[in-house]
């Protein structure tokens, strides 16, 4: 029979510097998984940490509230920070180490950061979420780069939530060769449908129940499109007739972009694309996507 320790907890060893964190990969059993996060761990991180743990000996979650993918006038000091419920969690599911390094330990170069920017093409970089945050994929590229060079992980989660990053991030490894394999997890939901983000956090529960609209107006375009009723244009149309009753509610886009590299797609497309959506519920912004298959 098996031994059964009730009170055993898992230990998650939270690691500060570059150098500690090095060592004990250096003692880890192989394949090792990155799980990268802003912290503020809700239940799509988790879902992350899951797939990791389903496939790797050591998972590693980072958590680092990136500086450099934060426009002037976005959230950087705002974002919800909570490193003590954000071990608890790693705890409960047995991740093995939190990186949570310093600012000035990813970028020593302060200064000349600027020169070792990387950028994605433009045709990635400057559309849907790019069109606003200017510096935001050049931000996430460089710092995924970063961190993959200091862990040299064999796998990195990623949720399709954040759709365009993922794109990003594909792109990065191609390009510099990581050796490194990327996963894609789906995206979890509230009950309502809304898309688990640590940024609901700065929504009410009724806020959060309007905020779920988003994705009841993808899954309409979708079903719009895939049953004939109308090409893409109109379903798009339709969709932000039924978001345009909720004064809350500012869209940014509501757009379809095909599977394969995010380019746009003709309007009598029926399937193989995502409709994709960002918009503000006050000061907060959202962002949903759908795939049409
Ligand atoms: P963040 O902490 O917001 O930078 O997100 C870290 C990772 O968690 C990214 O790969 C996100 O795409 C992923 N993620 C965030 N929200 C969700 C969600 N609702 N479902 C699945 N993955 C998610």
């Amino acid at each position: 029979m098996p031994l059964c320790y009730p009170n055993l907890r898992y230990m998650t060893s939270l690691i500060k510097s570059i150098q500690d964190i090095k060592n004990v990969i250096a003692k880890s059993q192989k394949p090792l998984a990155l799980v990268p996060t802003m912290g503020s761990l809700h239940a799509g991180h988790i879902s992350l940490i899951q797939a990791a743990k389903n496939e790797c000996k050591t998972t590693i979650v980072y958590i680092f509230v990136n500086p450099l993918q934060f426009g002037p006038n976005e959230d950087f000091n705002e974002y919800p920070r909570d490193l003590t419920g954000d071990l608890k969690i790693c705890e409960e599911n047995n991740v093995d180490f939190i990186f949570a390094p310093e600012a000035s330990e990813i970028y020593p170069d302060t200064g000349s950061t600027k020169n070792n920017v990387i950028h994605p093409p433009e045709e990635l970089e400057n559309i849907l979420c790019g069109k606003t945050r200017k510096t935001f994929f050049s931000g996430i590229a460089t710092v995924i780069k970063r961190f993959i060079n200091i862990i040299e992980p064999d796998f990195i989660y990623f949720g399709e939530k954040d759709l365009q990053q993922l794109y990003v991030i594909r792109w990065l490894v191609k390009e510099f060769n990581l050796p490194v394999t990327v996963r894609q997890c789906p995206t979890v939901r509230e009950p309502t449908g809304l898309a688990c983000s640590s940024r609901n956090k700065y929504l009410t529960p009724e806020e959060r129940t309007i905020a779920a609209s988003l994705y009841k107006s993808l899954k309409l375009a979708k079903g719009n499109t895939r049953s004939g009723i109308f090409p893409i244009n109109k379903s798009i149309l339709e969709s932000l007739i039924l978001l345009s009753h909720f004064s809350e509610i500012k869209v940014e886009y509501f757009e379809a972009r095909d599977k394969s590299n995010l380019a746009k797609v003709p309007d009598d497309a029926k399937h193989g694309f995502y409709y994709l959506i960002a918009a503000k519920f006050g000061k907060t912004r959202l962002i949903d996507n759908i795939e049409v298959v």
